[in-house]
């Protein structure tokens, strides 16, 4: 893959001595503070997971590089923490290090000819700046409301809702590479951005940590109201000129909420990751097996196109038939009474209750359907 370095870093320093990393101590470098034993389950949307065995908040790649040499001098595995809103973290929690980007500066447009460029650091709040492009009237990330999570977050699974996608406006993203020892800065096509798919999360999992991301918007664009939702929420429109992208953001953002697809503080269908699955993509033959076991037309399966000879499957419709509905209950894990792809913790679940009731899903919709669910969160 061809890669722009942005300026290189010293080498790591040369590693400690084998088994030092055990007797590590809570440090304070000249600039960084590593804790040790941090509960990460505050850290998660699920509000599950075990402790980092040692923790370090960045705000400036400068802390990053000096947080990357820690790890490595100690040889501790790296984990990257955005937002949690995409993880499940194991009860045993993280023996590494944990990373958390919290590089938030301010948000700056420049203006590019026709277009507007914001470059974005990693650590800001994905939402809030949903919102401030769409006060400033541009279109282009309206419909990815409300998703909650960090900036630097948002390539890593190429985050998208309601028929639009980050890869739409995503130019370049700004890395630490951790094998190449440099920052670096990925251009769109260098990502492979698919559906909930980038080479952050396949190819190259785990090694460029995401310090920038720069967006591209064309002010002469205009909402796209074409998902269902969308359609029905604007249908009664009154207005002589049409939805500006806030209109779609408070719209977005109003239909997550009746969803339980939007973290609002106290509501229990809240302590969720999203969608625990992706929806399949199938070979067409697939419809056919479906429609035997189900006993209906297959002409009843919702599905849309997708690659040649492949159909793309709604992994909540295939969650019900299989018996998994709203509302469902496994120990203190369970179905969100208002989401069927939402797993949530009902209160002091473990992640072990939410993996028992993954795979009680999966096993079924596998041995009715044939059909094998990924997972959408992460888990380190
Ligand atoms: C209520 C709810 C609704 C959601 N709705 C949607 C939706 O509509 N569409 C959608 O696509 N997703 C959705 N999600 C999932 C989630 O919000 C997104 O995937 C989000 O972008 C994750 O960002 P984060 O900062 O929280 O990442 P985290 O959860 O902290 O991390 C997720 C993964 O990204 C990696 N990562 C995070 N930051 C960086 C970085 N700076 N550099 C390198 N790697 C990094 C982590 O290592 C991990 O592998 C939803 C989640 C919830 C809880």
């Amino acid at each position: 893959m061809a890669i722009s370095p942005d300026c290189t870093v010293s080498p790591p320093a040369a590693p400690v001595e084998p088994g030092c990393c055990c007797n590590l101590k809570p440090v304070e470098t000249s600039i960084i503070r590593i804790q040790e034993q941090v509960p990460l389950a505050p850290y998660t949307t699920l509000r599950i997971g075990g402790p980092a065995r040692y923790f370090c908040e960045v705000t400036s790649e400068a802390m990053l590089l000096e947080a990357v040499d820690y790890a490595r001098r100690n040889s501790l595995r790296i984990f990257v923490l955005g937002g949690g809103s995409n993880l499940l973290i194991g009860d045993q929690g993280f023996d590494g290090l944990v990373i958390h980007i919290a590089i938030d500066e301010a948000i700056a447009p420049a203006p590019d000819g026709a277009f507007i460029n914001y470059t974005v650091t990693a650590g800001s709040e994905w939402d809030a700046f949903v919102l401030h492009v769409c006060e400033q009237g541009i279109s282009g990330v309206e419909c990815l409301a409300g998703i909650p999570g960090s900036v630097g977050g948002t390539p890593v699974q190429n985050v998208g809702a309601y028929g639009q996608e980050v890869a739409g406006t995503i130019t370049a993203v700004r890395t630490f590479d951790l094998e190449a020892n440099i920052f670096v800065t990925l251009l769109h096509d260098q990502c492979h951005f698919a559906y909930r798919h980038s080479i952050f999360n396949t190819t190259h999992r785990n090694r460029y940590i995401v310090t920038a991301v720069t967006f591209r918007f064309d002010p002469s664009a205009r909402p796209n109201l074409n998902y269902a939702d969308l359609e029905r929420h604007f249908a009664d429109w009154s207005h002589t000129s049409p939805p500006a992208p806030l209109d779609v953001y408070h719209a977005v953002r109003a239909i997550r909420h009746r969803k339980g697809m939007l973290i609002v503080e106290g509501e229990a269908d809240c302590r969720s990751a999203g969608s625990f699955f992706k929806n399949p993509v199938v070979p067409a033959s697939a419809l056919s097996r479906i429609a035997d076991n189900l006993q209906i037309p297959a002409t009843e399966i919702p599905h849309w196109p997708a690659s040649e000879g492949h159909v793309k499957l709604p992994a909540a419709w295939l969650l019900e038939k299989a018996g998994f509905i709203k509302g469902f209950t496994l120990g203190h894990a369970g179905i969100s009474s208002r989401h069927t792809l939402a797993l949530v913790n009902r209160g002091h679940a473990t992640a072990a209750d939410i993996l028992a009731l993954r795979d009680a899903i999966r096993h079924e919709v596998q041995s009715r359907f044939g059909i094998q669910l990924e997972q959408e969160p992460v888990q380190p």
